[in-house]
């Protein structure tokens, strides 16, 4: 008696999806390996400081500047981080500071506006 292996198809490939990944886009199925507390740091691509904010009025065309250096453009340096990073780069950045909460309300803020962003398709 032949046993049958106990494969299961995948759903994706079942209804001819090229990978997964691209099934649990089109499902609205979001991967376990997105974590939800990730921030968002912007930095300076010139100098590195994060006294980045988006230039007043530039808001649309996503221009920042960078209040140390006086940088400004839109090809501002990313980075993500988890909760806990941020927490220990706040703790690095010390006497750097002006206003823990008021930082990482602003953090929050940018990362709901680009979030808004990324979600093209339907809820
Ligand atoms: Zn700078």
């Amino acid at each position: 008696m032949a046993k049958k292996p106990k494969i299961k198809t995948p759903d994706w490939v079942l209804e001819g999806f090229e990978s997964e990944e691209a099934y649990n886009k089109k499902k609205g199925i979001k991967s376990k390996k997105e974590s939800k507390g990730v921030f968002k740091l912007r930095l300076c691509p010139k100098c590195g400081s994060d006294s980045v904010s988006v230039s007043l009025g530039k808001e649309k065309s996503k221009e920042w500047t960078c209040k140390k250096c006086k940088w400004s453009g839109t090809n501002i340096k990313e980075k993500n981080v988890t909760e806990d990073e941020f927490m220990e780069y706040l703790d690095k950045k010390g006497e750097d500071l002006p206003d823990e909460g008021e930082l990482k309300k602003d953090f929050k803020k940018t990362i709901e506006s680009s979030d808004d962003e990324d979600l093209g398709d339907d809820e």
